[in-house]
């Protein structure tokens, strides 16, 4: 039996986070009404001249800082020309010779450990316009025509779906610590193209390259890939050979299907914009910008170990997603020293299980740190209980608020006076009294089944640690 090699390689479109688009002053503001957001520039009229989003320029930089790059001193833009209804002009402003970035990459954990897939080059261009289909008619919206978007090119380094999607949350998790993209891939933020081959092992020539386009789910890419890896071995190994062509994920149906015969690069007739002047950048502006950058995932779980005496596991938890890092730390600052540890456990447990159970992001909910840095407090200075504090969480989250003012409200405060407890102790031991013979002839467990009596008597608001030492105490005069 021959081995087969897989080779996967990753053209990836992310929507870099400006407000107006890459060469006019239009807003990018999602969801307006079809055509709203145009102008002459975005529309493509003969004679409306681009000008040049600084933004982008530093968002494309920055990313390229980030994922190790080597940023070129001067970049082109070039024409790439084509003819289709989503672009007016018949050409699409695109970086072909000297693009922003060179080199670089992402290091990605794998079952055979940690792998470093290769960049090749990011590069910046713009959108093309949406084209949407209805039962008996199509439509252009140039809304989105003219968004910038970087275009992150991998070399084929990756050999499998599952590496493909850690590269992809990967490089997701980089951008948005980066703040250059919202990464929203309902909204389209992001969207790859993959390149596919499969080749008999001991082959050094890569097998014949098929492309699969404009896949928007991580979900979608993975799908695909299998199915093309199954299609493509499954024609090899019959004897059949296979085309160079551009194929379609069809999420319905589960498959790919053919698109058109794979055009070559100079199809395209690249030549150099003659409208837009070359993007010099200087040592100086360069340093500025990457003294801007934000700490990266592994620098800030270290920091935060350190910072907040958490260990290991929570603070690579944490500093998984962003917002749940910068969550996390507000919270924490905003208790007293010490109580890092309480915060991230309650994080850890209660809170994620609030995130899993309404699907909602941290973002989303209507719990603010503030709130979780007052319950943590009031436990921790004993004016309620873990037990109340667990029952007001689920109502921060949903409603917001702040705790101490629904302690108030509802007369939630723990009772911590050891006469009002000690006569609450008594009255349980008196009705009781089978569980008491029960301590007495050695069953242990009757203990917690008293203290469980003391706190419903209470209400639920007695000091728990209190109301054990006192049944312990009672119970031994009594035995
Ligand atoms: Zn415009
Ligand atoms: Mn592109």
């Amino acid at each position: 039996m021959t081995k087969y090699l897989i080779t996967i390689g990753l053209e990836t479109h992310v929507q870099l986070k400006t407000n107006t688009k890459m060469f006019c002053g239009c807003s990018l503001k999602f969801g307006a009404e079809p055509n709203t957001n145009v102008c002459p520039v975005c529309l493509g009229y003969p004679g409306a001249l681009p000008v040049m989003n600084r933004e982008a320029i530093k968002l494309t930089v920055m990313s390229g800082l980030m994922l190790g790059c080597e940023i070129n001193r001067r970049s082109t833009f070039d024409r790439k020309n084509y003819f289709y209804p989503d672009m007016a002009k018949d050409y699409q402003i695109t970086q072909n010779t000297h693009p922003l970035c060179l080199g670089g990459g992402v290091t990605v954990q794998t079952p055979a450990g940690a792998k470093r897939i290769r960049i090749n080059h990011i590069h910046l261009e713009e959108d093309a316009a949406k084209i949407n289909h209805y039962a008996r008619f199509s439509g252009v919206d140039f809304n989105r025509g003219g968004t910038p978007l970087m275009e992150i090119v991998s070399e084929p380094d990756l050999s499998s779906p599952d590496e493909a999607q850690a590269y992809l949350l990967a490089l997701k998790q980089i951008l948005l610590y980066a703040g250059v993209s919202d990464c929203n891939l309902e909204e389209g933020n992001m969207r790859s193209d993959v390149n596919i081959s499969v080749r008999p092992a001991g082959q050094e020539r890569l097998g014949t390259k098929v492309e699969i386009k404009n896949m928007n789910t991580f979900k979608g890419i993975y799908a695909a890939l299998e199915y093309e890896i199954a299609r493509q071995l499954n024609t090899v190994t019959r004897g059949g050979t296979l085309v160079q062509e551009t194929r379609r994920w069809d999420p319905d149906l589960g498959e790919t299907q053919p698109m058109r015969s794979k055009e070559n690069a100079h199809d395209y007739r690249y030549f150099p914009e003659p409208d837009l002047v070359p993007v010099s950048l200087t040592d100086d502006l360069i340093a500025e910008w990457r003294a801007q950058l934000p700490e990266l995932p592994a620098a800030r779980r270290t920091r935060m170990m350190g910072e907040y005496g958490i260990p290991e596991y929570d603070a690579g938890v944490l500093a998984d997603a962003k917002e749940n890092a910068d969550f996390f730390e507000a919270a924490a600052r905003a208790c007293a020293p010490g109580l890092g540890k309480t915060v991230s456990n309650w994080f850890m447990t209660e809170i994620m299980a609030l995130l899993s159970e309404t699907g909602k992001t941290i973002r989303e909910c209507a719990l603010t740190p503030a709130a979780l840095a007052e319950l943590v407090t009031l436990v921790d200075e004993r004016v309620i209980n873990g037990p109340t504090a667990k029952e007001l969480l689920p109502e921060l989250f949903r409603e917001g608020g702040l705790p101490g003012a629904l302690v108030e409200a509802r007369g939630l405060a723990q009772v911590s006076d050891a006469g009002a407890v000690e006569a609450l102790v008594d009255e349980a031991l008196a009705a009781n009294a089978k569980s008491v013979e029960d301590f007495k002839a050695g069953k242990k467990a009757a203990a917690g089944f008293l203290v469980g009596q003391v706190m419903k008597l209470s209400k639920g608001k007695a000091d728990p640690k209190l109301v054990g030492r006192l049944v312990a105490e009672k119970l031994a005069k009594r035995a």
